[in-house]
């Protein structure tokens, strides 16, 4: 693959095995649709089971698939920025390997992406297909999170979105950073537009966070983000001739 893609899709995988095959033929069906040259990133995170294998061989098949493989197992927020680095699209686009997020939705965002006059589009699971604890635990990590960091953002780590490219090139990103995105990109000065997405439930694999290592690390980081929205520095500076 020579030629620069108009859009990438980046995608975190860790011990996403039981999935690989389906996801891969869903994102080919659903990229085609848009009509625009694809490249998709797949960031294996460290996997233990058969996923490496899975993409390795469907690397063969698949001309428009890059793989990268992080060493050893180091986070979802690694995973999407190490695949920010590789993609090399104008247009950078973002799901989950598990397929809770529809790939058939991307066509659509990237064309309000074009025609809305926004820098990214944050997808929004206004119907959630996890239990009701975890849909409970969802709206209220965004309710504190929106009051902590002076924010309206009703589903912040939603993993399907869609950015312009400069939304993320020089992004500040850490540990856990995945779950704050639009927070991230607005205070850079860019404009996010969020859009009502299907959702649905984990049809294969497991799910990798529970309660404790998800509600209360995001908090710690809900207080860095506060800090950081505070102290960040925006500025224009030019030479005067
Ligand atoms: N993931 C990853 N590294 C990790 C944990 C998760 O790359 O250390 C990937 C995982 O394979 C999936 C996505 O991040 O594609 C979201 O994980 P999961 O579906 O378990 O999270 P949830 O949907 O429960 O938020
Ligand atoms: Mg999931």
């Amino acid at each position: 693959m020579s030629e620069k893609p108009y859009l990438s899709l980046v995608i975190p995988a860790y011990n996403e095995q039981e999935v690989i095959p389906t996801l891969l033929t869903r994102v080919e069906a659903a990229l085609k649709e848009l009509g625009r040259t694809f490249e998709v990133v797949i960031v294996d995170d460290g996997s233990t089971d058969d996923t490496p294998r899975l993409l390795c061989e469907a690397k063969g098949k698949y001309p428009w698939l890059r793989l990268i493989r992080l060493a050893r197992n180091s986070g979802q927020s690694a995973a999407f920025q190490a695949g920010f680095r590789f993609a090399r699209g104008e247009v950078i686009a973002t799901i989950d390997a598990d397929l809770q997020n529809d790939p058939e939705e991307i066509p659509r965002l990237v064309k309000l992406l074009e025609t809305e006059g926004y820098d990214m589009i944050n997808g929004w699971r206004k119907d959630r297909n996890d239990t009701a604890f975890r849909r409970w635990q969802s709206r209220q990590a965004n309710r504190i999170r929106n009051k902590l960091s002076g924010e309206t953002i009703n589903d912040s780590a939603c993993s399907l979105k869609v950015y312009k490219r400069h939304c993320l090139d020089g992004i500040f990103m850490f540990n856990g950073a995945h779950r704050f995105m639009p927070t991230l990109v607005k205070m850079r000065g860019y404009t996010v537009l969020e859009v009502p997405v299907k959702h649905s439930h984990r049809f294969a694999g497991t799910a990798k966070y529970g309660f404790r290592n998800r509600a209360l690390r995001a908090f710690k980081d809900l207080l860095g983000v506060r800090w950081l929205k505070s102290r960040y520095l925006r500025y224009e500076a030019s030479e005067v001739e």
